[in-house]
């Protein structure tokens, strides 16, 4: 007993101090005078003198700095320095184009929460207020979305006129080019918005403020081409697209064709330094009416026109419309989004070197221009159109679940249905709070590239599964396309965002992890980094340094994932409420075992990781969803902890921890070193997988919050067009819903008298009539359900046509507009 109790002693003050993760020293200091004191009260000498032997041996040669440097970091250099992959150029380039944010704290094991919560909160100015209450709802009013995808498979000329005059196009350009300067937040709120009526607009607004000629001029322009270009841009003169990929160059981009070369021509009988272009871009967005193309190509120069360099690199350039040669103008269909899409031919089209953006100096530094502008775009347009398609089905899907009856019940009500709602409720509020924190950190000025990644392909994920609840639970009538039909296009999109902007299975099986765990690891980078110090003895000091921090790191994370692990993530000092603590502690744990899992992983199988996707997606899978419940965490802080959102809240965040499970089980049972594996398990889930989904109880909480007015409902469906104007559907069975409810204890009574048999009437007006006059129901109460009974028929119906309208470009609009020469 006394031996145990003095091995307790010495294991209890070792674990504690890599649970708070002391220094060495200390650590050394407590283990030694634990051990002392409990081995001589509990008197076992032995033991004790062990002990004491084991925890020397083990201190002094590490806190002898210049003996631990020499015998131990200096092969352990030398072997690191072996092991190590050579990043390539691009990732070395990937890897310098970003900043790290909250997301490094998720990757340490012990996020301080503090840091997250201190953010400001993310709000619109009164001026980006003023423009969501006037232009876009303006906007919005004037959108005909089945005018827009099947009549003219564009937009109409006014809402064109609109957007440009309003200066949609400008809303990353600073004001003195007379743009908006909206911040992320805005430029979010205003593609959600637009979103939420119709996908076409939303991407043709999204495309000119996202990664394009704006924001390269903006960061890399000349003087003369940002004042040539940005006012024109602002208020839609221009219109711009930027061509990077072909039919060779899709996901791996820099694997480009297209050249350009450095040559002289005569133009206007004068000789000019010029580059000679030949290329073939598709799937090009806004091209068929661009007027300025931005154009990526790997530039060279076989006569030295410029210098010594042949080969010079991927270079970015401005093309006006009217250059010679240029082929464009005609149009891919995506998916029956006809947003302006299609492809740019060209061969030996000659510029001058003016349209290189940034000038000749920037030749070469094409791909750096694009990785370090990525993020921000990335954080934003495809995030936000999700998030708007969401929040919108949200609305529609509620709403419709509770009019449309079955069985004499509305389905809302069946609970394979309410399976259904409570998804769409808890995903979308996921969602939209992992698009405020990405828009939010390009706020505040950081580059998010991982966030970035995490929103593009996490919102466009759920976007789909949402787009799929929304298509089954209204069942046929989202299944016929008409005018009436508000769900069938969003369902169509999907699919785009799922590709664009990094395709989705490249963005979770490479990058997520790939730039995470190199990225936000406090040691990774560094060590890798300190092999190019050049002096020998700066750079073994440095590894040393890193080097020790990095074990300490890793026995900490063993530490606190076993910990937390034993005691259900129940004790430890974290941040949050009464109601919150437990989830902030569920976090601390996972933040833990990812950080031991992810060095464990790159220890054991170094740069063959990057090549073992399912291992490494799944890692990723792990810090997306650490990200999201704490971009879910800081969403319901910021809005004063409601608690009428807590449904919201629970379901999303346990949606989460049992995704982390499943992520980290996954990883560890297909983990190929298997001592390596079990060992990792008793750490990681000591008892077992223990993480359940969101209950059924909770889903019917969720549920009902969608199917009637509520506080909570509003704030989950911000930002989406409710007004309720004939072009608008979704904002319609918004106004009626209430009459709805109320209408359903009026329906009761009188269907318990119709069942009862006591009309003679087969129609329902002329049964309304009777129970009226029976005193059934009042004259308020029949006026009320014969309202609800028409308003809901407009709801549930569907469109038809003659075989001739559903013909492409037969139907009147489109030939009227043929008349008039605008087709
Ligand atoms: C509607 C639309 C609009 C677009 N707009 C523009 C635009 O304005 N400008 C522009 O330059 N481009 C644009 N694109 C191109 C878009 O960025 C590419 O489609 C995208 O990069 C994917 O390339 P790809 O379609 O050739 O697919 P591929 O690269 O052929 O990929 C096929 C599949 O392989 C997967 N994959 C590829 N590499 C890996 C890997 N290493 N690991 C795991 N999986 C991998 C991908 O995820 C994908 O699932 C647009 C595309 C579409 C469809």
């Amino acid at each position: 007993m006394s031996v145990l109790l003095t091995l307790l002693a010495a294991l209890i003050a070792s674990g504690a101090c890599a649970y708070h993760r002391t220094s060495l020293r200390t650590w050394a200091i407590v283990t030694i005078v634990a051990t002392l004191v409990v081995g001589l009260l509990a008197r076992a000498p032995a033991t004790t003198v062990i002990l004491l032997i084991i925890e020397l041996a083990i201190a002094l040669p590490l806190l002898m700095v210049d003996f631990r440097r020499k015998q131990i970091s200096l092969p352990l250099l030398k072997l690191f320095a072996k092991v190590t992959p050579k990043l390539s150029e691009t990732e070395q380039t990937a890897l310098e184009a970003g900043t790290v944010g909250f997301e490094g704290e998720l990757f340490s094991g012990k996020p301080d929460w503090h840091e997250l919560l201190k953010q400001p909160k993310p709000e619109l100015s009164v001026e980006e207020q003023a423009f969501m209450d006037g232009p876009v709802e303006e906007l919005c009013s004037m959108i005909d979305d089945w005018q827009i995808t099947h009549e003219l498979a564009d937009l109409p000329p006014n809402v064109w006129d609109f957007i440009k005059k309003n200066r949609f196009f400008g809303m990353i350009i600073p004001k003195q080019y007379g743009g908006l300067q909206f911040s992320a937040l805005a430029h979010s709120a205003v593609l959600q918005k637009l979103n939420s009526m119709s996908a076409t607009v939303a991407s043709t607004v999204a495309v000119p403020n996202s990664l394009g000629p704006a924001e390269l001029l903006l960061h890399y322009g000349s003087d003369e081409q940002k004042n040539h270009y940005l006012p024109r841009l602002a208020v839609g003169e221009e219109i711009p697209c930027f061509a990077l990929t072909g039919p060779y160059a899709g996901s791996d981009a820099t694997s480009i064709p297209d050249v350009g070369i450095v040559c002289k021509q005569v133009v206007d009988g004068v000789e000019t330094l010029g580059i000679k272009l030949t290329f073939d871009k598709r799937y090009i967005t806004l091209a068929p009416v661009a007027t300025v193309v931005g154009l990526a190509f790997r530039m060279v120069d076989p006569e030295h026109l410029l210098g010594d360099q042949e080969d010079l690199g991927i270079t970015l350039a401005l093309l006006p419309r009217s250059t010679p040669g240029l082929e464009i103008g005609r149009r891919h269909f995506p998916l029956n989004i006809p947003f302006q899409n299609g492809p740019i031919r060209g061969k030996d089209v000659f510029a001058p070197l003016s349209v290189l953006i940034g000038g000749p100096q920037m030749a070469g530094h094409g791909w750096r221009m694009l990785v370090e502008c990525l993020s921000v775009g990335r954080a934003i347009s495809l995030p936000s159109n999700a998030t708007g398609g969401m929040r919108a089905s949200v609305l529609a899907t509620g709403a419709y679940a509770r009019m449309r009856k079955q069985f004499g019940l509305a389905v809302a009500r069946f609970e394979g249905v309410e399976e259904a709602l409570a998804r769409i409720g808890g995903l979308t509020y996921a969602t939209a709070a992992l698009s405020r924190a990405t828009a939010a950190a390009v706020d505040r000025g950081e580059k998010p590239a991982v966030p970035s990644a995490i929103a593009k392909y996490h919102a466009t994920e759920w976007a789909r599964q949402i787009a799929a609840d929304t298509m089954d639970v209204h069942g046929g009538k989202a299944v016929q396309l008409g005018p009436k039909n508000y769900a069938g296009r969003g369902w169509s999109a999907v699919p785009i965002a799922i590709t664009v902007e990094g395709a989705n299975i490249m963005t979770r099986s490479l990058m997520i992890f790939g730039q995470g765990a190199i990225r936000c690891h406090p040691y990774v980078l560094k060590e890798m980094q300190a092999l190019s110090i050049a002096d020998r003895g700066e750079q073994l000091k440095t590894f040393d340094r890193l080097l020790f921090g990095h074990i300490g790191f890793g026995i900490s994370n063993a530490v606190r994932s076993l910990a937390m692990g034993l005691t259900g993530a129940r004790i430890g000092e974290t941040a949050g409420d009464a109601y919150t603590r437990r989830y902030y502690r569920k976090l601390d744990r996972y933040s833990a075992a990812l950080a031991l899992t992810a060095d464990v992983f790159m220890g054991v199988l170094g740069g063959k990781l990057k090549f073992k996707e399912k291992l490494s997606a799944r890692l990723g899978d792990v810090l997306s969803y650490l990200y999201i419940a704490s971009a879910m965490l800081k969403r319901y802080e910021d809005t004063g902890r409601p608690e009428a959102d807590r449904p919201f809240l629970a379901w999303g965040f346990h949606q989460c921890m049992w995704l982390i499970q499943n992520a980290l089980d996954g990883a560890i049972r297909n983990f190929p070193v298997r001592p390596v594996a079990w060992l990792l398990r008793a750490l990681v889930f000591p008892f077992g997988r223990r993480e359940v989904p969101p209950s059924d109880r909770l889903g019917r909480r969720v549920a009902a919050l969608l199917t009637a007015p509520n506080e909570a409902l509003d704030r989950l469906t911000d930002w989406v067009y409710t007004t309720p104007t004939a072009n608008n559907t979704i904002g319609r069975m918004k106004a009626l819903l209430p009459d709805v409810i109320a209408a359903e204890p009026v329906d009761r009574k009188f269907g318990k008298a119709l069942k009862a048999g006591q009309f003679k009437a087969h129609d329902y007006l002329g049964q309304l009539a009777e129970a009226r006059q029976a005193g059934v129901i009042s004259d308020a109460e029949a006026d009320l359900l014969r309202r609800v009974r028409e308003g809901v028929f407009e709801f549930i119906s569907v469109d038809d046509f003659d075989t001739d309208e559903m013909r492409a470009f037969k139907t009147r609009a489109a030939e009227d507009r043929r008349a008039g020469g605008d087709v």
